[in-house]
């Protein structure tokens, strides 16, 4: 069985092993429908249940006022890197350049490549500005305090965790005021530690990491931000029109949404989101400790303060890395049951992803082995 690997992928990454056993059961017969959830209408009165069940869970897990919708939408983290200009950048009568005369502004917070990936898409629809310098290699935030909002923005955009650098907002930002709403990219930290939604206008997860599978994103948005759509913004893509028909304007990924309802499911039995950090602080620390009490011979490149507790990169035999050291140290994971654990392909070196199905005593595993290949080794 799947047991015997402990699987450190990055995204799709691990789910809790009883959410996979419950999903198993039911996958012939939905609630004792007699057919499977993947074939239930979505226009059925099942699902209405199972979208608003959902989305009730999600709201009490994150405390998210009623100030806030919730969107289940298609098109992954992506999606919405297109959808945050398209719905709501305005315009305030700014002459640049590059788009002309009245265009629109965004202010970017650049901290990774996720983040460099939203701004470089925000960039078809009108002017980016970016409130602070680009970190040459994505190994700190720039001190909110210091970054430069413009006045004419439409939001401000950040990402709280950064996939592939390992870089996390360990809460939401207090930029210099006035500010325009914030919008946050929480793909790769929602469900993992409590989050004041309150302070956002928006903030969105693909589903593939801590929320389920891939094929549902979504969507935390305030209602007073709705209704400024770029008419010629896909209707896919429109959060006002999303809301107005409770995420089900088309076809919605029923099954996905389904697995995300068993994994909240699975959070609240296991005491919620302060019990998720409390786990992933303690998980965390163990590889940090790991690499911090080695003596270089692991490092992390990333400050201390802006350390992900989700995904931890880190290179084997100096700084740099030792191309030598890492193979062997990913073949030597791998006999041991440990997948997934090799770098990003733009950063090379190792990568251990924790999210929250990731249970400590794989971490231990994992801790365990580097002790014991750095003894052999160094
Ligand atoms: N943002 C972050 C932080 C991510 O980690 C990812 C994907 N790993 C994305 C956005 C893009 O998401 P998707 O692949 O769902 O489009």
């Amino acid at each position: 069985s799947s047991q015997s690997v402990s699987l450190f992928n990055a995204g799709p990454a691990k789910l809790p092993r009883p959410v996979l056993l419950k999903l198993q059961k039911e996958l012939l017969d939905y609630n004792g429908l007699g057919y499977s959830i993947m074939e239930l209408s979505h226009r059925s009165a099942a699902y209405a249940r199972l979208n608003a069940d959902t989305e009730q869970m999600l709201r009490e897990s994150m405390s998210i006022p009623c100030s806030h919708a919730i969107l289940f939408m298609h098109g992954g983290g992506t999606g919405q890197f297109s959808a945050i200009p398209l719905n709501f950048m305005e315009t305030k009568g700014r002459t640049t350049a590059e788009h002309g005369v009245e265009t629109r502004t965004a202010d970017y917070v650049v901290t990774g490549l996720w983040s460099s990936k939203a701004a470089q898409e925000a960039k078809k629809f009108g002017h980016i500005n970016m409130v602070c310098p680009v970190p040459e290699k994505f190994t700190y935030v720039p001190e909110p305090a210091t970054w430069a909002p413009s006045i004419d923005a439409s939001y401000l955009y950040y990402c709280a965790n950064e996939t592939i650098h390992g870089v996390e907002f360990p809460e939401v930002p207090t930029p210099p005021t006035p500010h325009a709403p914030l919008v946050a990219d929480i793909s790769s930290n929602f469900l993992s530690r409590p989050m004041d939604v309150s302070k956002l206008g928006l903030a969105f997860a693909g589903a593939q990491k801590n929320a389920g599978c891939a094929g549902l994103t979504i969507v935390i948005v305030q209602r007073e931000l709705l209704g400024r759509c770029d008419p010629r913004c896909p209707v896919v893509l429109d959060y006002g029109i999303v809301e107005k028909h409770s995420s089900v304007y088309n076809t919605p990924p029923v099954w996905s949404l389904f697995v995300f309802n068993q994994v909240l499911k699975w959070i609240q039995e296991t005491g919620g989101l302060p019990a998720m950090e409390a786990m992933n602080k303690a998980k965390s620390k163990r590889i940090f400790d790991a690499i911090d009490q080695s003596g270089g011979f692991y490092s992390s490149a990333v400050e201390d303060k802006w350390r992900s507790r989700m995904n931890i990169p880190f290179r084997v035999g100096g700084p740099n890395g030792s191309q030598e050291l890492e193979t062997a140290f990913l073949t030597g994971a791998e006999a041991r049951g440990m997948v997934g654990l090799k770098g990003h392909r733009s950063m090379g070196g190792i990568r251990a992803s924790l999210y929250n199905a990731v249970t400590e005593d794989e971490v231990f595993l994992l801790s365990s082995y580097m002790e014991e290949f750095m003894s052999a080794n160094r």
